[in-house]
Order: C-alpha cells, then structure tokens, then sequence
C-alpha cells in the first residue's frame, strides 16, 4: 500500500541505526546476565512494545516477557501515574529489565522503579530506547540505553502522537504546529 507523505516528519533515526543499536543492546545484555538463571523483561504499554520485542530477539539469554500498563493523570509529564495492568509474573528474587520507549522528564519511570523495587527483585535495571536528559526533572538511571536526543517530540518505533504513527520504522521528529 502506497502511503501519503507525512510532511509534519524530520527522521531523526533510520531503521538501520536502530537494528544496529538494538543488536548491540541485545550483545551487551545477553553478556551482563550470561550467569543469571533467567530476567524478567518488562515492557511499559503501550510506546515500548516494539522495542522490547525486537531486543527480546537478540538474547541469547532466558527470558519471561511481561508487560505492566500505566497511564498518567493530567497529562504525560505530571508524574501522576496509575497502573492500568499489573505483571503477571512474581518477580520476588528475579532479575528485572525495565524496558522503556523514551525516559523524558523520568517522573514515569521514577514511579515505576518505586513501585516495583518493594516487590524484592533479586535486581532491577531499566533499558530504555530514548533518553531526553535535557528535559529531567528527577534523576532515574538508565543502565542501558540507546539513544540520547535533544529536547523534541518524537514519533515511530512504538512512540505515538495520539495513537498514530506507532508503526513507522524510523524514528522522526514530529512538528506539532503542522
Ligand atoms: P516522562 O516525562 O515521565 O519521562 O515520560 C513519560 C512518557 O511520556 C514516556 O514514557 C512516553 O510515553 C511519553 N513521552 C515523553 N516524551 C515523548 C516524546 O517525545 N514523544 C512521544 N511520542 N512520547 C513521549
């Protein structure tokens, strides 16, 4: 199917940088827990899936793959989350990989780590695609990342603009005045 040109778009990052950044992050991963027994991926619904389940193909280590729903009040930013869908797995005594889109402000993934670090994790590292540290407003850590990016709104690989664009294969800037 022939798409329309989307002139609202600047790509910031080609399919092929990404492959290539994921297959790094899957090497550096898989390395790090080559002695864990298995880790829990958890993706964050809905922006990481894409992420998550392209990396999960690069592990050469066991995984459960779970997802947690959140969703924000009064706005992305505000820092006010609530989970919409818990895990399903018990992750007391297992390794967790926290997989997120994009860490902007961090109020988001701050929330998730408190709420997930008095589960008793055997550990629990985050690996998040994007990372705006322009834009923080708490200081969360980012043990694995894939890119940094100035301060934009970006679109594609499972980032959203009301619910579009999730699907493109790159990944763009997207100008909202368009
Ligand atoms: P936080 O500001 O709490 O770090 O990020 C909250 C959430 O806002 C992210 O997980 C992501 O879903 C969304 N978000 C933040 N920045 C962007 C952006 O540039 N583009 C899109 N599509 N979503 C964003």
């Amino acid at each position: 199917m022939e798409k329309k040109e989307d002139h609202s778009l600047e790509v910031l990052l080609t399919a092929e940088q990404i492959t290539a950044k994921v297959n790094i992050l899957g090497e550096t991963i898989s390395r790090d827990y080559a002695d864990a027994y298995e880790i829990v991926l958890v993706a964050v619904l809905r922006g990481s899936v894409y992420f998550t389940v392209d990396l999960s193909r690069q592990l050469s280590v066991p995984f459960i793959l779970d997802f947690i729903g959140i969703s924000s009040y009064g706005g992305s930013s505000s820092g006010v989350v609530r989970i919409t869908k818990d895990l399903d797995v018990n992750i007391a005594q297992k390794h967790v990989l926290l997989v997120e889109d994009i860490v902007d402000t961090g109020l988001t993934l701050n929330y998730l780590l408190k709420n997930l670090i008095i589960r008793n994790p055997l550990s629990l590292k985050v690996c998040t695609f994007l990372d705006m540290p322009g834009r923080r407003i708490v200081d969360v850590p980012a043990d694995y990342k894939g890119f940094e990016l100035p301060d934009v709104f970006v679109v594609g690989y499972g980032l959203d603009y009301h619910e579009r664009y999730r699907n493109l294969p790159y990944v763009a800037k997207k100008n909202l005045e368009g």
